[in-house]
């Protein structure tokens, strides 16, 4: 396809793609998604799916969708499995004593109360570990070392977190008694990363955490002189019952299609160790203020802005699941959808998934995006996790991509919090949203339902 990002289609009003230009280039100058981050991320703070955070977070989330003058504002149920953490210690016994800052992984099971004891045994990856045979691993605790690289486009991540989920029950197929992982993330604090393990009911796993960059150096020097290395360990995180979350909903009315949805958002829970800012306080503030600057300026548009801010994205997505099963009924009336789920650094460029009828659409998103340095990166793109049921049903999506570079420094640790936010670079995320989401609320077609997974 080739896409001339100088063409305006002819369906919009030139005096709303005139307010439209002036509402981006003012966007640039609010404050809106910073004081929203900054208030959730204070008045809020952690938020794992279950907690106490859970339902401040809830609780929150309303009131500020109201506050805001959303047209309506509504709360969804969630039911999701809870899982909670516990104590978390890491100490080498021997030969060269030492202790390691370790964080639990999400969805794992407990040690015993004295916790384990045993020899660690290393594997430089995760298809290492798989290749094994059970002699090697039996009665010890295995221990992967890969390191996530930095990329601009955070793939180092995908690449990495494989053995994030699988270490647990691949250890447990081989007889292992436990797993470490070097965590993933890009940074050389001992700020360990904390993630979701994957976890089937009937599919065997042990206790199994993260250690901080500098600890996994450290073992790996320790493993290299070739001595039995001891640790012991004590991770009492558990699952812990049933809980009910609630995804919180926002909408601003559209004016002749009310029943037909825009769906942007972020999640709302976060991981427990920081303040969830990056992750993802600062993707609500986003998408939150960009409805509302377009509501307070340009005022109603065609269709129905909804803003969904999931719950438990981090152990489950249980709030994308819930969402997907309650309008199963009309999903052809979500008209195209995306999620700010990747920091607050600035956008360097746009991904769609539509039909090919929607390109101009597309074409004239992208005349009014070259002015915040924002690229094409084709009709091949995919959205945030919580988009997934929604998107493999059919639903078209994009994805406003964020430099990374800096993200996986603080993603999942206690140090995720609003200082590593940068409000200039924040409020050009603001501009960015209000452009795609503003032309697709008044675009006189539909975006494509059904579109390959390819
Ligand atoms: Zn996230």
């Amino acid at each position: 396809m080739s896409l001339n990002v100088m063409a305006e289609s002819d369906q919009f009003n030139p005096a709303f793609l005139q307010q439209l230009k002036v509402l981006r280039d003012q966007a640039l100058d609010s404050q809106l998604a910073y004081e929203i981050t900054e208030s959730l991320t204070t008045e809020v703070g952690a938020r794992l799916a279950g907690s106490p955070g859970d339902a401040k977070a809830v609780a929150w989330a309303q009131a500020k969708f109201k506050e805001l003058g959303f047209d309506r504002v509504m709360t969804e149920p969630v039911p999701l499995k809870r899982w909670t953490r516990g104590q978390e210690t890491a100490r080498i016994l021997s030969p060269f004593p030492h202790n390691l800052a370790i964080t639990a992984l999400g969805r794992t099971h407990p040690t015993p109360d004295e916790g384990i004891t045993a020899e660690v045994v290393h594997f430089a990856t995760l298809a290492d570990l798989q290749a094994a045979d059970k002699s090697e691993v039996a009665g010890k605790i295995t221990f992967i070392s890969e390191r996530m690289v930095r990329s601009q486009d955070g793939s180092g991540y995908g690449k990495a977190v494989a053995g994030r989920g699988l270490t647990a029950q691949v250890t447990a197929a081989k007889g292992g008694v436990a797993a470490i992982i070097r965590s993933i993330g890009t940074d050389n604090n001992r700020t360990p990363h904390t993630g979701g393990a994957r976890y089937d009911k009937d599919i065997p796993s042990v206790p199994a955490g993260a250690i901080s960059n500098p600890d996994a150096d450290l073992l790996v020097n320790m493993l290299k002189r070739n001595k039995p290395v001891t640790l012991q360990l004590k991770l009492t995180s558990h699952w812990d019952g049933d809980y009910t979350s609630q995804n919180v909903i926002g909408d601003m009315l559209g004016s002749e299609k009310p029943d037909e949805y825009i769906v942007i958002g972020c999640h709302l829970d976060s991981w427990d160790l920081g303040t969830g800012a990056l992750d993802d306080a600062a993707g609500c503030g986003i998408t939150m203020a960009a409805a509302k600057l377009i509501h307070d300026t340009i005022g109603p548009l065609k269709r129905t802005i909804r803003v969904v801010l999931w719950a438990n994205e981090e152990y489950g997505i249980s709030g994308a699941i819930a969402y997907h099963e309650a309008h199963k009924n009309e999903l052809k009336q979500h008209i195209l959808g995306g999620e700010s789920d990747l920091g607050a650094d600035k956008i360097y460029a746009l991904g769609t998934r539509v039909a090919e009828s929607a390109l101009p659409t597309v074409d004239t998103m992208m005349s009014l995006l070259k002015p915040l340095d924002i690229e094409y990166a084709g009709n091949q793109g995919s959205s945030g996790a919580d988009l997934i049921p929604m998107r493999r049903a059919g639903m078209a999506v994009f994805g406003l991509k964020q430099d990374a570079s800096s993200y996986f420094d603080y993603h999942h640790t206690a140090n995720d919090t609003l200082d590593k936010i940068n409000p200039e670079s924040m409020a050009q995320n603001v501009a960015a949203w209000i452009v795609v989401t503003a032309l697709a609320a008044e675009a006189d077609h539909d975006f494509g339902f059904g579109l390959s997974e390819e």
